[in-house]
């Protein structure tokens, strides 16, 4: 086992990791900017370095300053937790080049994954479910048209280095089609430096569904059951939930076994994510996140199982410790993600919190790493924190979740509190109906008053 973890990320992520480590009695080393002095993380690890000025391209994101401070401090592993560097495949070759572990997958399924195309043709030859479109990319506009034909109108047109939505664009008919894809291009090679799209067939209503699995490495794999993630805003997540209110007991089996056979064909080692649209009982693969997510804790809590404890033990080499057949789904999770924004504009709100009470009792989670008197800095994402609630079924995660909500106070910025205030109460919430069009739409017809 490790004896010395560096956590190279910062917020609720870093004090989740911490408190894994730290029940597996493995020594912890914050790293932090020089905006996160007074962080939390940085508190609660046994050591902290500070690698650099705010800008996260200089701070988080500096390799050099990591390896530095894995030198300094004797660190035989890396957590990377969510964005920053837990995706970058030439990252954990360096680590590896220095003895350091990663704690992730290999670099070459870091890699695949993060090319679309790529991950789309091996998604396909693993057995997964693929939305109908090109094989590949596609560089004229007759190829597109013949494909276009081909699946049926609507089209969208996706850049191959995509990524937070952008350069994607809809093709409705025909006619559209020529733009969508010369908008798509200009859009991709301004903002990824790379034109090449491709197409696929533009579902109308889908939601967004994704299984949680868990590799070793060795041909071992299991999933975690599924999130609903489709109340979502600017390709945003907002609210999870587990289990989807969409799904049964056996298209649950069926898809998370296909998506086990798959990272068992693979030997993928360690926790990963595969994303679907789900439409008219179909699923159909949209992406493979190769780190552990945001929304994580919604599957700990129906599940029991510590998912970055898993991580470590098996990036420390051992074999998965749970078999399929002893995961048992209990209850139902819903995860808020409380952002420092205002609830109906959704201008950044960071600053000073005045006051702060988080919720608490039975079946009530709060990851979050802010306190009393922390001045959340403007040079990182916006998260709060995260409620998390479990319940024995939907409706009491439901009551318990409002109730939660009702006791959270965070003065002194804004928050998106009131929307989730909002959303528990409203009847399509909390009847499951929704798809990933549904907070937009509920947003633009005034559905929270500024
Ligand atoms: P990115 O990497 O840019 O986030 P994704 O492929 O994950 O791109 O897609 C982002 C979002 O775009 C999805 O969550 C979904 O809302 C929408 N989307 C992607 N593909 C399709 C499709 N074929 N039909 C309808 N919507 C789609």
């Amino acid at each position: 086992m490790f004896e010395k973890i560096l956590i190279a990320n910062r917020g609720e992520i870093a004090l989740r990791i911490l408190r894994a480590a730290k029940e597996l009695g493995i020594a912890t080393v914050a790293v932090h900017s020089t905006a996160d002095a007074d962080a939390m993380h940085v508190k609660l690890a046994d050591e902290s370095v500070c690698i650099g000025p705010p800008p996260a391209r200089d701070s988080y994101l500096n390799i050099p300053a990591l390896l530095a401070a894995c030198e300094i401090t004797g660190a035989d592993a890396i957590h990377p937790g969510y964005g920053f560097l837990s995706e970058n495949a030439r990252f954990a070759e360096i680590l590896a080049d220095h003895n350091i572990a990663f704690i992730g997958p290999k670099a070459e399924h870091i890699r695949i994954m993060g090319d679309k195309i790529e991950a789309k043709r091996t998604a396909k030859a693993l057995g997964i479910p693929c939305v109908p479109g090109s094989e590949g990319g596609i560089t004229d506009d007759v190829e597109a048209m013949r494909v276009a034909r081909e699946i049926g109108y609507p089209v969208l047109v996706k850049a191959a280095s995509g990524g937070g939505g952008r350069g994607m664009k809809v093709a409705r008919t025909e006619a559209d089609l020529s733009n969508a894809l010369q908008n798509a291009r200009t859009e991709a090679k301004a903002a990824f430096g790379d034109d090449a799209v491709y197409l696929e067939k533009y579902l109308e209503k889908p939601r967004h569904i994704e299984i949680q699995i868990l590799g070793d490495g060795l041909g071992n794999a299991i999933h975690l059951g599924e999130r609903d993630c489709s109340l979502q805003r600017r390709h945003q997540k907002v609210l999870e939930e587990s289990p989807s209110p969409a799904l049964n007991a056996e298209q649950r089996a069926d898809i998370g076994e296909i998506c086990a056979a798959a990272m068992r064909k693979l030997k993928y080692s360690g926790a990963g994510t595969i994303e679907f649209l789900y439409e008219e009982d179909k699923f159909y693969f949209i992406e493979m996140n190769t780190r552990i997510q945001v929304e994580h804790p919604v599957t700990e809590m129906i599940t029991g199982i510590d998912l970055v404890n898993e991580q470590i033990r098996i990036a420390a080499g051992s074999p998965l410790s749970i078999r399929q057949e002893d995961v048992r789904f209990e209850g139902a999770a819903i995860e808020c993600r409380v952002n420092a924004e205002h609830h109906a504009t959704f201008r950044p709100s960071p600053g000073k919190i005045a006051y702060y009470h988080p919720p608490g009792g039975l079946g009530v989670r709060v990851d979050s790493a802010v306190y009393q008197g922390y001045t959340i800095p403007p040079n990182y994402d916006s998260l709060v924190g995260k409620l998390i609630v479990h319940g024995r079924n939907r409706t009491e995660a439901l009551m318990r979740l409002r109730r939660a909500l009702d006791e959270f106070i965070v003065d002194g910025i804004d928050t998106t509190l009131p929307l989730f205030r909002t959303l528990v109460r409203n009847a399509d919430v909390q009847n499951g109906q929704y798809d990933i069009h549904w907070l937009e739409k509920f947003l633009a017809t005034g559905g929270m008053e500024p």
